[in-house]
């Protein structure tokens, strides 16, 4: 789709982005240009910002078509791992560990709550359920913000109990932070409710093709988030185009 010449590469980029329906969504041939593009560029960095829990993304590590990341962002924000040694990134896991009762309370105490039936998934300092449409969900927000608790509704079926203040956009700005990395340089990408807070750091960032409506909607009218049509890595790479912040000559 876009004829890129690899060699005149000349911008810092670090890439922060989702990873089902965004990183991991597109057709071949869009998802092999972008990946060639992170992989062949040392100013490119990449940082995974996932949902998933962190046993749930080895196996992408493993993945040769797939470019590894410089750091993974898992559970909704609540996981901050080096990319290379999966050590905890510190002191900011040692910040989220703190806004965070244990998984052995929240459940305990979500336990009362009709019709919530929790995801089983791998996950570390957050506690996932499914949302159902008889679901109380301000019940729900109401014992874990007396817990301390956030609580994150996307994709029209998943409900995240996170450590207070904690989701994918503030970890990736504390990141940032830690590593000195210039604001201009920052993309992020997504497709769901849960990413939001991503689009709420201030970096650019672009809504890719797919997205949940309610995504849409809530970052329509923001100058710094390109909404893209193309599905996935497709999506990623009409941000690139569309910001200018990568090629000359396209
Ligand atoms: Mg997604």
């Amino acid at each position: 789709m876009f004829t890129a010449n690899l060699s005149k590469f000349a911008y810092m980029l670090l890439l922060a982005t989702d990873l089902d329906g965004t990183l991991l969504g597109g057709n071949y041939e869009e998802k092999h240009e972008l990946y060639s593009i992170i992989s062949a560029n040392p100013s490119v960095r990449l940082v995974f910002v996932t949902g998933r829990g962190l046993p749930s993304i080895l196996p992408l590590l493993n993945d040769p078509f797939i470019p590894n990341p410089d750091y993974i962002i898992a559970d909704v924000g609540a996981t901050v791992v080096d990319g290379k040694t999966l050590l905890p990134v510190e002191p900011l896991h040692t910040e989220i560990m703190s806004r965070w009762p244990g998984e052995a309370l929240v459940r305990e105490r979500l336990k009362q709550v009709p019709h919530l039936r929790e995801q089983v998934v791998p996950m570390d300092r957050r506690c996932s359920y499914y949302l159902h449409e008889q679901l109380d969900i301000t019940e729900v927000k109401s014992i874990a913000n007396g817990l301390g608790c956030d609580v994150i509704v996307s994709a029209g079926k998943f409900v995240d109990v996170l450590p207070g203040g904690i989701n994918k956009g503030f970890t990736l700005r504390r990141l940032m932070e830690m590593l000195n990395v210039p604001e201009k340089e920052v993309l992020v990408a997504g497709d769901t409710l849960n990413d939001l807070s991503l689009f709420e750091t201030g970096y650019k960032g672009v809504v890719v093709g797919g997205a949940e409506k309610e995504l849409l909607d809530a970052t329509s009218g923001h100058q710094h988030v390109y909404q893209a049509e193309r599905l996935g890595c497709g999506g990623i790479l009409q941000a690139l185009h569309h910001y200018n912040a990568v090629f000359d000559g396209i």
